[in-house]
């Protein structure tokens, strides 16, 4: 990070702004905004600056800038358009160990100013680190439309009734559920929909009626997080990602994607590395159960899709057991990120009619297939965690009378920026992973429709 963010508390002390264009009132009317005691320097002046001066809210001093006037400033912002007196108030400025920003000459800087979105009290600010003001721009312009105007509003009346909410709840857990409810329900709504006295009438209401007890019950989330690219997750899935407490996930769960769990949210990693099971899915589902049972929103993050071979099943079995709250959230399997990022669809209409997700992991050295239904014609193979026995899935593919040539492709670590598509045929598979250093996770798909691949690959 090359910039630090920070919201500077500007309220009554000293700044200044050196130049009387319209940029420099520009800046002065953000420093006002902030409520700073502000003196503008220039020779001359806009009749913007002028009538702000006339209305006492700026000292304008009607000259050239002197190194000294720097003294004893909180922010001094250069808006000149002469390029010498722009240094001359940065060198001055960092020599007082005063924080400058010239606009316009990031070099000058000791900050740079961000993008905002206002919505008083809340402020969003952006910054691309000074490296595209536009792309600022942009983005800001996204986040206007996507934070109702009356975010200030709500704001305002949350401070309002921070301390008696305290003190009903004086629990932090408690007290941050009773604002995640109002926050995210109906009195939100009838703010934004400008509904305001129905709005306080709700609130006080929920503060009078809601009971810490109400606020206590843990539950949990079992979300699949897809096969790798973060932006492959649901809406829902990301919505609590932002709520839980506690993100248990896995392996095959990417950092990009547990990067987006709330920030403050406990982290805890229970993922299995090949035969060393870190946690045994036993104490797993315990873990589960006993989290819940503290009052905690677990969010229990899985590789792709939780009911596709992720024991997704297993693990809700004992909360409902236990009696408690849970949702399933589905997500996109390996088998659909590969097929899609490979250029490989699972299914078409002239080369494959059905499409069979197996898995390839070996019981005793052995697969356990139900073999005619694997070898029907105009079918599509996705195979999971058949990378390493891919040896004896050759083998006993080819024993049960496969076609040695039909196609078949390894997708390694699919949807993510790594994705490599290893090409072959069944007869090949064994030798492609021999001699190709295959990374996990690999999907391995097989059918007519992974000739496909060539025509479609788009990535
Ligand atoms: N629940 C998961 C599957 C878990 S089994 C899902 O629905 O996708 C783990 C296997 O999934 C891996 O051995 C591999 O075969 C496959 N897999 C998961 N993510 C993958 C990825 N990004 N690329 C290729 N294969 C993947």
């Amino acid at each position: 990070m090359r910039y630090f963010p920070i919201f500077l508390d500007l309220c009554e002390r000293p700044c200044l702004v050196v130049g009387g264009g319209e940029v420099a009132a520009r800046k002065a009317q953000q420093l006002l905004r902030a409520q700073a005691d502000l003196t503008l320097v220039a020779p001359g002046a806009s009749a913007e600056v002028q009538a702000l001066a006339q209305q006492g809210k700026v000292r304008h001093e009607a000259r050239t800038f002197r190194a000294q006037d720097v003294n004893g400033c909180a922010l001094v912002i250069a808006a000149t358009d002469d390029e010498q007196v722009n240094r001359d108030v940065a060198a001055a400025a960092k020599a007082a160990q005063v924080p400058v920003n010239v606009v316009d000459s990031p070099a000058l800087c000791s900050f740079i100013m961000p993008s905002v979105v206002d919505r008083d009290p809340v402020q969003v600010a952006v910054s691309t680190g000074g490296a595209s003001p536009v792309l600022a721009r942009l983005l800001r312009t996204k986040l206007e439309t996507l934070i109702p105007a009356s975010y200030g509003r709500l704001a305002t009346v949350v401070r309002e009734l921070r301390g008696r909410v305290k003190q009903r709840f004086p629990e932090f857990r408690e007290r941050r559920r009773f604002w995640e409810n109002i926050l995210q329900g109906p009195v939100a709504e009838m703010l934004f929909g400008g509904r305001e006295q129905a709005a306080l009438e709700a609130l006080e209401r929920a503060l009078e009626n809601t009971a810490p007890a109400d606020l206590k019950g843990g539950e949990v989330y079992l979300v699949g997080g897809g096969p790798g690219d973060p932006d492959l997750l649901t809406f829902r899935a990301l919505r609590l990602m932002q709520q839980a407490d506690v993100v248990l996930y896995d392996r095959l769960v990417s950092p990009a994607i547990v990067d987006l769990a709330r920030k403050d949210a406990q982290r805890i990693y229970v993922g299995k590395r090949h035969d060393s099971h870190t946690v045994p899915q036993s104490e797993l589902n315990e873990m589960l159960v006993r989290l819940a049972q503290q009052g905690q929103r677990v969010l229990r993050l899985k590789g792709g899709d939780p009911f596709i071979f992720g024991r997704g099943g297993e693990e809700i079995e004992e909360l409902a057991a236990a009696g408690i709250p849970f949702q399933v959230v589905p997500g996109i399997t390996a088998a659909s990120g590969c097929a899609a990022y490979a250029g490989i669809p699972l299914t078409h209409r002239d080369l494959s009619h059905s499409c069979l997700f197996v898995t390839g992991h070996l019981k005793d050295g052995k697969l356990d297939f139900n073999w005619p239904a694997l070898l029907q014609p105009k079918q599509t193979l996705a195979i999971y965690m058949g990378i390493k026995g891919v040896d004896v899935l050759q083998q006993s593919l080819l024993e049960q009378g496969m076609q040695p040539d039909l196609p078949a492709a390894i997708v390694q670590q699919g949807t993510t920026p790594d994705q490599r598509v290893h090409l072959g045929s069944v007869a090949t598979l064994a030798n492609i992973v021999a001699r190709q250093e295959i990374k996990p996770p690999s999907m391995i798909i097989i059918g007519e429709v992974v000739k496909l691949h060539e025509k479609l690959s788009w990535l």
